[in-house]
């Protein structure tokens, strides 16, 4: 039987286009176990074909398409909050330590399980994430992460706490062999070049382009990170030459068009030529960049126009726990207030949902079946309470401030925002 959902609509189409139909409805037909979009339009318009269907009533609400985090650590739940004067410090002193953790098995089993329980909550059903150096913790995260997620274990075989050292053979072995399993659900994560030797990030490279796997890495997050992994290579037989960190991925054979790379905020000119060049895409997280006292990083500020200008593709990430939130409100709004701050124009709300969601999809090639309300695409969608408007400021934009300005002076309130959560045309919160 077919549905009808009965909602507002907010329907991200481009960085500058948000169609928003009030009183919507959205006709859902069955397909394989879930639904896709038979049809979109205004209910008053549609009703005339809604016999025998189930009707879902919405209509105090307004629906989007789920959201997709490009770039998250579900084991670094644990250290959102702590203190994060500097990265490499911050990775040292917390991180690492949480991630240890993971090593022990109902542990790990424990916290996928309520981690993956609560980010569906939030409405993200899909994005780029990183696990721990451990096989079993990236099992389980597979296990009970519903939607979209590519998800790999991080290698790490040098400059790493001990405990999380892995040997460049073992780091080789696991990650072929998850490659192999996951296919193109597996993400290749070498933590960051300051982590994984060069072989092992060749190695493994090379065996994911194979499987069709995923690669994703970090890049240029911080300053010092720069110069540590640049004046490290450097020293490395066939590495002298190399000028800038992103020349190190390159050599190293990890760029690709299924490249995500984190960060991405320190970029030069070849740098940005040549991530364009290879089609590699950037995940850029405004939360865990932003200043010391909004509980990020303080890496500083992305260019968007700059990457957008060379052409390179770019969506929104939490960075959990670099970011301290989950939830992609927060990640949102955050984009939205910072380059407000900096004066740089072009930062709508509109833009930062259409990253949040098409562009997400597109960087995981799965735009043709997610990402917004096109017919023929999956019935994927989270509900908000409608904000109030008058009739002369109602549009996506408004729509969308006043959703995620909402809860501005409590962001921990954000991941209680959303209302239900569909997937496939299913409720599941
Ligand atoms: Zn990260």
């Amino acid at each position: 039987m077919k549905k009808v959902i009965l909602a507002n609509i907010l329907n991200p189409l481009s960085d500058k286009k948000c169609e928003f139909i009030k009183d919507g409805a959205m006709i859902l037909k069955p397909k394989n176990n879930g639904f896709v979009i038979e049809k979109i339009g205004q209910a008053s318009k549609l009703y005339k074909e809604f016999d025998n269907v189930n009707i879902v009533d919405l209509s105090d609400k307004v629906i989007m398409p789920t959201f997709f985090d490009m770039h998250f650590h579900w084991v670094q739940d644990d250290v959102r909050m702590m203190p994060k004067a500097n990265l490499l410090e911050w990775l040292d002193k917390y991180t690492f330590v949480a991630e240890n953790r993971f090593k022990n098995k109902t542990y790990a089993k424990k916290r996928a399980k309520e981690f993956f329980e609560r980010i569906v909550k939030t409405g993200t059903l899909g994005g780029a994430c990183y696990s721990s150096i451990h096989e079993h913790a990236l099992d389980y995260a597979f296990e009970y992460a519903t939607g979209d997620f590519v998800i790999g274990n991080v290698l790490m075989t040098i400059n790493s706490p001990k405990f999380l050292t892995q040997k460049p053979k073992e780091a080789t072995k696991l990650a072929d062999k998850l490659s192999k399993k996951y296919k193109k659900k597996y993400a290749l994560t070498p933590r960051f070049a300051i982590a994984t030797d060069p072989v092992t990030m060749s190695d493994t490279a090379k065996a994911a382009k194979k499987n069709k796997s995923f690669i994703q890495t970090h890049l240029s997050e911080t300053k010092n990170e720069i110069d540590f992994v640049t004046s490290i290579y450097k020293e490395m037989k066939g590495f002298e030459k190399i000028k800038t960190y992103t020349d190190i991925y390159k050599k190293c054979g990890v760029l690709s068009s299924k490249t995500i790379m984190g960060h991405g905020i320190h970029l030069s000119k070849e740098e940005l030529a040549t991530l364009s060049k290879t089609k590699t895409a950037i995940a850029h997280c405004p939360t865990s960049n932003a200043p010391h006292k909004e509980l990020g990083l303080g890496s500083g500020l992305f260019n968007f126009k700059l990457v957008e200008k060379n052409n390179i593709r770019w969506a929104l990430g939490s960075d959990i726990g670099g970011g301290p939130f989950l939830s992609m409100l927060d990640v949102m709004r955050s984009f939205v207030a910072q380059n407000k701050k900096a004066k740089v124009s072009g930062a709508t709300y509109v833009k930062a949902l259409f990253r949040s969601t098409m562009s997400g999809a597109q960087i995981l090639k799965l735009d043709k079946k997610k990402g917004n309300f096109l017919t023929g695409k999956e019935a994927n969608f989270v509900s908000f309470d409608m904000p109030k408007l008058t009739a002369k400021n109602l549009n996506s934009e408004n729509i969308l401030k006043k959703i995620i300005e909402s809860s501005k002076n409590d962001r921990s309130a954000y991941d209680a925002l959303a209302q239900d959560v569909f997937f496939l045309g299913h409720k599941i919160h």
